[in-house]
């Protein structure tokens, strides 16, 4: 049966292929089959995998003295033992690879589903809610056997046109995904700034999100046609809608390989202002993608993807290497590194936080100064690589003139300890911060005064001044970069910045997104920080236009609050 679901289009362009879904458990895992020569070798995964958990709990129970707190604790590892030992989990879990020669963690995330099942029959209000302690149990076998050597959780048999289609997708998952070949990605939950819609559009394929019932509407091995510009889905069209999707697909390809031409023409307006355009980035492999799209700097090195799916953190020699393998291919042109933004959507893995609202929380430099030794880590690390390009710090989240003077002391020490081991760096290395709290944009003064250059994080200054949760995608409505308080501050701090010389750039989706281009160029911005693949519009836009006409359309969008005027307006500029 044909039909169409209709979400958030996160990356633009069509993807024609077949649906390959993620597992519905909180841990998302995927389902292949094994060969059936190796399926003892999967039980045995399996069993592995539950006597590694058995183990822990054991180590568990021994480890708690506390006389009030053991007796509590006790009794949740006395469940939690129970709940390891339920045939619906081992037996069944063991049958069914026998049976359907697929691997571990699926057929383990199937009969959580049935055991989940069971426990909704119950009565007992108690006990019912106990379905979480499954889920724990289940994701604690999962990673388990996730931590094995050698495996990956992907199909290892997945065609040229797979298209991921998950309930939900983490940063980190996305990051795990960079890997391997999917053309496109679905998911039911997400929003246009979560991080991992901003992942996926560095993956420069089509993306959905918030599509709400995807994962349970879509089978495995579907014909889809992804259009990630319009955000809509169509499953399994006939064959008149794929033909016609097949000629909008190529017309497409068509007008990326003419926007090819303008890669090495420099950004300039017709009336002659120089603009720089520069990359995002998550990971030093990224840099390819930079190359391609004639990016002039990285404008934002998201340093905590370095951090992410791993268990150990990452040495000081490790970052290291990866900022100065980027530093190296840029060939003296800017990089901005940004110190870790961790925390929120972007936990360390086995991290307890459980924040009530965590993108409110202990996050980006505020984690940063309750963990001074990572952060001295870090600093020590770009600080080295200062030596070898034209590195600036950049640090996220800043909402205080007390957290910049902090940094500063930081970066002092880790200065003083380089020069101590007589270690070189660039001692006029710039330091930069991210606004992107309303709080900050309304001192900007003050922030001015301690920071040599500035990046408007677009993303965050929505969320929080609108507040509105960016990876929530039952507000995503209200999620508003129109919205008149953010034009306003968005020129505010681009205007202020000018006034005072102070380098400013955005490098927010706003940058991105050839319909905010020339609004920015009114407001004055001269930098753009963008992942590479929307770069060469982003410039063709720049090279059509002429500053003294946006200004004064700019001007009167600025002071107009009517939805209906602003669009006619924004037509008007963009014509
Ligand atoms: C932003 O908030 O706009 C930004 C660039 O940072 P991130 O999206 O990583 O929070
Ligand atoms: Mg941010």
């Amino acid at each position: 049966m044909s039909f169409i679901l209709q979400g958030i289009g996160v990356s633009e362009g069509i993807a024609i292929g077949h649906a390959h879904l993620a597992a519905p458990a909180a841990l998302e895992v995927m389902h292949y089959l094994i060969p059936k020569n190796q399926v003892d070798k999967e039980i045995a995964r399996l069993d592995s995998a539950f006597a590694v958990v058995r183990t822990e709990f054991e180590a568990l129970q021994q480890s708690v003295v506390d006389g009030h707190a053991r007796a509590e604790f006790s009794a949740f590892l006395d469940l939690h033992l129970m709940i390891l030992e339920d045939p619906t989990l081992s037996e069944s879990t063991r049958s069914m690879i026998e049976q359907t020669h697929c691997n571990a963690e699926w057929a383990m995330t199937q009969q959580m589903q049935v055991l989940l099942a069971q426990f909704e029959e119950i009565e007992d209000a108690y006990l019912r809610e106990r379905k979480a302690d499954v889920v724990q149990v289940v994701e604690r076998v999962l990673k388990a056997m996730l931590g094995h050597p050698g495996y990956l959780p992907i199909a290892s048999k997945l065609t040229g046109d797979s298209i991921l289609v998950a309930h939900d997708l983490s940063p980190a998952d996305v990051m795990q995904y960079k890997q391997h070949q999917f053309i496109a990605f679905l998911t039911d939950l997400g929003s246009l700034t979560s991080h991992t819609a901003i992942v996926a559009r560095s993956l420069n394929i089509p993306s959905i999100v918030a599509l709400h019932h995807a994962h349970q509407l879509i089978l495995e091995n579907d014909c889809l046609i992804v259009d990630g510009t319009q955000g809509i889905t169509i499953v399994n069209p006939d064959k008149y809608v794929l033909d016609e999707y097949r000629l909008r697909q190529g017309e497409l390809q068509l007008e990326r390989k003419k926007l090819q031409r303008i890669k090495s023409v420099a950004a300039v307006t017709l009336d002659g202002t120089p603009i720089d355009l520069y990359a995002n980035i998550e990971l030093p492999e990224d840099i390819e993608q930079v190359k391609e799209s004639g990016a002039t700097g990285i404008g934002l090195f998201r340093s905590e993807f370095l951090f992410l799916n791993r268990d150990d953190l990452p040495s000081e020699d490790e970052q290291f290497e990866a900022y100065h393998a980027v530093a190296v291919k840029m060939h003296k042109q800017p990089v901005v590194i940004r110190t870790f933004d961790l925390g929120a959507d972007k936990s360390l893995k086995g991290s307890t936080q459980a924040a009530a609202n965590p993108a409110l929380g202990l996050r980006a430099i505020r984690l940063s100064l309750a963990e001074p030794q990572m952060f001295h880590t870090q600093l020590r690390a770009i600080l080295r690589t200062s030596n070898y390009g034209e590195i600036r710090i950049l640090v996220p989240m800043l909402s205080n003139v007390m957290e910049i003077d902090q940094t500063l002391y930081h970066i002092e020490c880790a200065k003083q300890s380089l020069r101590e081991e007589k270690i070189a760096f660039n001692e006029q290395i710039k330091v930069g911060g991210m606004i992107e709290i309303p709080a900050a944009a309304l001192c900007l003064e003050l922030f001015m005064r301690k920071l040599d250059f500035l990046s408007i994080g677009t993303n965050d200054l929505i969320q929080y001044t609108l507040a509105v949760d960016r990876i929530d995608d039952t507000v995503a409505h209200l999620y508003d970069p129109f919205h008149p308080a953010i034009l306003w501050l968005v020129s505010h701090i681009i205007q202020t910045a000018r006034r005072a010389k102070v380098p400013v750039s955005i490098c927010g989706e706003m940058a991105g997104d050839k319909q905010f281009t020339r609004l920015l160029l009114g407001f004055g911005l001269q930098q753009f920080s963008m992942y590479p693949a929307q770069l060469l519009t982003v410039k063709n836009q720049i090279l059509k236009s002429h500053l003294p006409d946006i200004i004064p359309l700019v001007n009167k969008i600025v002071k107009t609050d009517y939805p209906e005027k602003l669009a006619a307006l924004l037509a008007k500029l963009n014509d």
